[in-house]
């Protein structure tokens, strides 16, 4: 089958798809558009983002709706805001000589009353996430009673964003007998519960291998210290000057600090994650599609909707959670036919989920040493030989040329290149020089039961802490752990070194997680009773100790200055380096604006 009207698509429809310059089917379209049409069948299509899978459902649901009726015959489930406003419009597009069609988009933070007001006049088909869904549902603002085609798009991910619950009781709402599509990008364990439990034997279909990233993304992966991270980030982006890129930090908190110190670091970096408002985000959005910002720190949720072209690299400075999740992020990259990087910056805490995302992707990670500073300065001194060897010269200078040569009188050729080149290049000189090696040798921990840490050894990524419940609380380790990641809402592995002992225990998080842990159980109730907890001086932990078993008291410290500390460790690099560093600053920031503006231009457009 080659084209759209072999396919089985009406003349409307076939239309619309000229009037869109979709020349032939892609390869999901072309599976799953014929079963769509010629059975009342459920299905499971895993394809890669960027496939086409939107018109893959969005076309057979459009054929097989009834215009002339106004009931509500659609229900297509997408994870965010905008995933669910792009549907809607691709939908609209699509159906745009479908007389009588009536799309409408249901999502947070927008009025309920007009969108329920939308869809009392008459929506056939409603593109909704599921959190507003569930609400307009239990305000009865919504029948979805006689729905019967359902779509599951991006199910991987909605179940990473913990929409299970809402999904089943939504679809609870629904007819036994109705057709449910699902599209996913990956086939986690999760979805396919899901997909048993709600469906129908489901015809199945995927394209390129199952969980396979896209083969133009090549993955490498650095090991550095966690104390490190930043540092890495930045020598990574100074290594590759032409840089453009997604960032992926685990939460709102930590890509807001890492694209904060980023600016202030002289970088053109921008936040994008759910704790900014709509306007905010497109403004921040709208600069990265101009290449005005060349770095865009984001969480996972928030990227969803991002489909620039161009991504150089995606920049993992965290892992996520759910390891699934790289193939999204990953897939930010390598797009329309140009190759990519995914860089992972690890600690050895996590340097063992490499292993199971080669396994997910089917690719090998190559691991790469952090660039050190001769290299660094290597890089820029030749992208900036490039850049003025290529650079259209200005003809208003030819007027100004006498004085100059005046000037330069006596200085020949390799003097005047030198000189002209230090301008720029004695900020990174100084800034690299004698800066130290950031790559930790693998394999040379201990892989004790929680994976690798050995925390008598003096290795100091990680903090311990004294909590004040234990088995007189009913907890044992593993219980205990499972408590403290749902309360932290930390990651499987992220939570080690438990230890119960009766009416007190012990824990490990990485320095990292430390002030989250710290904030999180201040003033905090458990069945009635205050839970305290404070980094221990018990082994392990690292250097600061400090944590009688005193309370209050100590906590007011720590609100203080002890976490302003920790943010400055965190962001702007060792002190060794910010002495180092010229003009007394953290970064090899511009002296002044004008000389070779076009050349760092992250460092001059702040
Ligand atoms: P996915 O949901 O798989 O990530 P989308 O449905 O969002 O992918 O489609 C990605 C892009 O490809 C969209 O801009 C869409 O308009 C375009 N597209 C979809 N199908 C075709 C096609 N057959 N020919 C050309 N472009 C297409
Ligand atoms: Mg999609």
């Amino acid at each position: 089958m080659s084209t759209f009207k072999d396919l089985g698509l009406n003349d409307d429809l076939l239309q619309a798809i000229t009037d869109l310059g979709f020349e032939k089917p892609s390869e999901v379209q072309a599976k799953a558009i014929p079963i769509l049409l010629e059975s009342e069948t459920d299905l499971v299509a895993l394809a890669q983002t960027g496939t086409g899978k939107t018109a893959a459902f969005g076309f057979p649901m459009l054929e097989k709706i009834d215009v002339s009726s106004r009931t509500t015959q659609g229900l297509i489930l997408s994870p965010t805001r905008e995933l669910c406003l792009q549907i809607t419009n691709e939908m609209k597009l699509y159906g745009k000589y479908c007389k009588g069609l009536n799309v409408v988009a249901v999502y947070g933070g927008s009025s309920i009353t007009d969108q329920a007001r939308d869809i009392k006049r008459g929506a056939q088909i409603i593109v909704a996430t599921p959190g507003r869904m569930k609400d307009m549902i239990n305000r009865r603002l919504v029948d979805i009673s006689k729905i019967q085609y359902s779509v599951l798009d991006e199910a991987d991910e909605m179940l990473n964003m913990g929409f299970k619950e809402d999904i089943t009781d939504i679809l609870s709402h629904t007819p036994e007998d109705k057709n449910t599509w699902l599209f996913s990008a990956t086939m986690p364990r999760e979805v396919a519960t899901i997909a048993k439990k709600f469906m129908n034997n489901p015809q199945e279909i995927t394209v390129g291998k199952k969980n396979e990233s896209t083969s133009n993304v090549s993955h490498e992966y650095y090991l550095v210290n966690a104390r490190d991270r930043y540092q890495a980030l930045k020598r990574l982006s100074d290594a590759n000057p032409d840089i453009f890129s997604v960032i992926f930090c685990r939460t709102k908190r930590d890509t807001q600090k890492v694209a904060e110190n980023l600016i202030e670091d002289g970088y053109s970096a921008g936040a994008l994650h759910g704790d900014l408002s709509q306007n905010q985000r497109d403004l921040v959005m709208k600069s990265f599609r101009n290449k005005q910002i060349q770095m865009l720190v984001a969480t996972d949720v928030a990227a969803r909707g991002i489909d620039v072209d161009d991504i150089t690299h995606v920049i993992n400075y965290q892992l996520p959670d759910e390891i699934e999740t790289y193939t999204h992020r990953s897939g930010r990259t390598g797009r329309a036919g140009k190759t990519g990087v995914s860089m992972v910056i690890v600690s050895k805490s996590e340097v063992r989920k490499i292993k199971s995302i080669e396994r997910i992707i089917n690719q090998k990670f190559d691991k790469k040493d952090i660039p050190d500073g001769a290299d660094i300065c290597e890089v820029q001194l030749m992208s900036l030989a490039n850049k003025i060897h290529n650079t259209e010269i200005n003809h208003e200078i030819d007027k100004h040329l006498d004085s100059i040569n005046e000037l330069f009188a006596d200085t020949d050729k390799d003097e005047l290149i030198k000189k002209f080149f230090s301008v720029e290049f004695t900020r990174f000189f100084n800034y690299y020089n004698k800066s130290k090696n950031l790559n930790i040798a693998e394999g040379s921990f201990d892989s004790g039961r929680d994976g690798g840490r050995d925390f008598r050894g003096g290795k100091n990524d990680s903090t311990r802490y004294f909590i004040n419940v234990g088995s007189k609380d009913g907890f044992d380790w593993m219980s205990l752990k499972d408590f403290l990641k749902e309360q932290l809402g930390l990651g499987r592995d992220d939570v080690f070194k438990v230890e119960t002992k009766e009416s007190f225990s012990f824990f490990n998080t990485e320095n990292e997680a430390k002030e989250k842990v710290l904030a999180h159980f201040t003033d905090f109730k458990h069945e009635g009773r205050f839970v305290n907890v404070e980094v221990s001086e018990n082994r392990g932990g690292g250097r600061r100790g400090g944590g009688r078993r005193d309370g209050g008291k100590r906590r007011d410290d720590r609100r203080g200055g002890g976490r302003r500390d920790d943010r400055k460790g965190a962001s702007s690099g060792s002190r060794s380096d910010r002495r180092r560093s010229d003009g007394g600053g953290s970064k090899p920031r511009r002296s002044d604006s004008s000389e070779f503006g076009s050349s760092r231009p992250r460092r001059s457009r702040r």
